[in-house]
């Protein structure tokens, strides 16, 4: 194998760990395999998963106003219908667009925020600890040492 279809088929195999983190899955489950559908079908299992409140929900929640098409209706003057609320998000190469009643909403808007929250987290500590690294670098060259 060359070096960039190495590099390519680490980082394939670095998003399918990601998504298959994202989405909870066991250690053994076939991520390779993931299709469209195994996506969603994971990702709406999420929803009641019992750790979620703990975990949070990728992706996030949208809302859109609209047109419902009648001539004599409000919207048709620009009083649009809504706000509706969806759920939205991508995860390897899938997207999910999901209908969120209005009263359910608040809950899921508070868990993407949750996962957005401790992702961002997650890179300030990998930052932190890449800078540690190259000032533990910097130090073995002054005294020295090549480890
Ligand atoms: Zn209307």
């Amino acid at each position: 194998m060359t070096t960039a279809k190495a590099r390519k088929a680490f980082q394939e195999r670095k998003r399918q760990v990601e998504a298959a983190r994202i989405l909870g899955m066991q250690s053994g489950e076939n991520v390779a395999a993931l299709t469209p559908e195994l996506v969603r079908k994971h990702l709406f299992s999420l929803l009641d998963a019992p750790d979620i409140a703990e975990r949070g929900l990728p992706g996030c929640v949208i809302t859109e106003f609209k047109r419902c098409g009648r001539a004599r209706c409000r919207c048709a003057r620009g009083l649009l219908h809504g706000p509706y609320y969806y759920w939205y998000g991508r995860i390897f190469g899938t997207t999910w667009k999901h209908y969120l009643k209005r009263e359910g909403a608040p809950r899921i808007i508070a868990l993407c925020q949750l996962r957005r929250e401790r992702r961002m987290t997650r890179q300030r500590l990998r930052a932190s600890l890449r800078f540690l690294k190259a000032q533990w670098r910097y130090l073995d060259t002054l005294t020295g040492r090549d480890s």
